[in-house]
């Protein structure tokens, strides 16, 4: 196999076109075989109700090629679950993990030669989706879904190494509801969330901080991200009925306990902002992503972690052991890679 012609150390996070991409169709009750295509469109009526009623829901994982030339899937089971968990809180049917496993696996080694090298810096991100596609008008759920699964090259999140950024709670903005979807990875939560993150943007930071819809109290999100903070030796991550369960999260949680960190999961009020060494965001696309300040310009106070660009040890040394786990340079104590024979 040889590797595709691209310029593997200056891809960023854009689609890609690679050769194949897998799909499965829900009918009549049942999932159909997985089908292999080189299509890049869907053909999809136009009263699906995944375009009228949001239903749709999706995942991204990445895949490494490892230190030894093996192909690594991180957390692939830990997708297939969530997914699943996603299904059910919007009405659609689940995918059986083992077909779920099967699928991404077969698109990911369809795809080898889009995986990029280890010496690289970059990764095979993962794309799931399912969405209802079956014409509906009256509110109600599809009888008939696609599932997809896409793969594309991407580059790293941070191209000179990790830098804190600014973000900024945004309290005229929620993303979910105190009892909504915000725990699923459904698209609507997005849609929800895109006026609040363009302004964000616009004015100079990289992500908004969302705070709990009920009390505008507590830490819930930030961004497409979930927070965590460190003090005194302890990992502290908000609990909460309306955020993403990351699984980088769930994944850097046992990597700090691991080294001897406390780990606390439970209500962040906004003003423990002001006790944290380290804050920092954390999703698949870049792990982890230091905070240098955040802002709240509405009550008018700011919290400050670092001035000159530092990264906190603690961030460092979590982001440096999950990555080299992802890449296969040390061995992997929980079993979270997926490898493709
Ligand atoms: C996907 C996502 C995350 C990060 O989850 P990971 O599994 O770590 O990639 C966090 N928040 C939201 C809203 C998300 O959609």
């Amino acid at each position: 196999m040889e590797l595709a012609n691209l310029d593997w150390n200056s891809l960023g996070f854009g689609y890609l076109d690679t050769d194949y991409n897998v799909r499965c169709y829900y009918k009549d009750g049942a999932w159909g075989p997985l089908e292999v295509t080189d299509k890049k469109t869907l053909d999809v009526h136009m009263a699906a109700t995944c375009l009228h009623y949001g239903q749709e829901c999706f995942e991204g994982m990445k895949a490494f090629r490892g230190k030894d030339g093996r192909i690594r899937i991180f957390r692939l089971l830990a997708g297939a679950e969530r997914m699943q968990t996603s299904c059910h809180g919007i009405l659609m049917p689940v995918m059986p993990v083992e077909l779920f496993k099967e699928a991404v696996k077969l698109c990911v080694k369809k795809n080898e030669r889009f995986i990029p090298p280890y010496e690289s810096e970059a990764s095979l991100y993962i794309r799931p989706l399912m969405i209802g596609t079956s014409s509906q008008v009256g509110v109600k759920p599809a009888k008939e879904y696609t599932f997809v699964v896409f793969v594309m090259p991407v580059g790293p999140y941070f191209k000179e190494g990790m830098v804190p950024t600014p973000m900024v709670i945004m309290r005229g903005y929620d993303r979910a509801a105190p009892l909504g979807t915000g725990k699923f990875k459904v698209g609507g939560n997005y849609a929800a969330s895109l006026m609040s993150g363009e302004l964000a943007h616009k004015a100079g930071y990289s992500a908004a901080i969302y705070l709990d819809a009920k009390e505008k109290k507590y830490i819930d999100e930030c961004g497409p991200a979930n927070f965590f903070g460190i003090r005194d030796n302890t990992y502290i991550t908000p609990k909460s009925e309306s955020i993403l369960p990351s699984i980088t999260n769930r994944s850097l949680q046992a990597l700090a306990e691991k080294m001897g960190l406390k780990v606390e999961c439970r209500p962040v009020p906004e003003d423990e902002l002001a006790t944290f060494e380290e804050a920092a965001a954390c999703g698949t696309a870049a792990v982890i992503s230091p905070i240098s300040r955040i802002d709240d310009p509405v009550r008018g106070v700011s919290y400050t972690y670092t001035t000159d660009g530092t990264v906190g040890p603690w961030c460092r040394k979590l982001y440096d052991e999950l990555c080299a786990i992802r890449k296969g340079e040390v061995p992997d104590p929980f079993g979270w890679n997926e490898i493709i024979e």
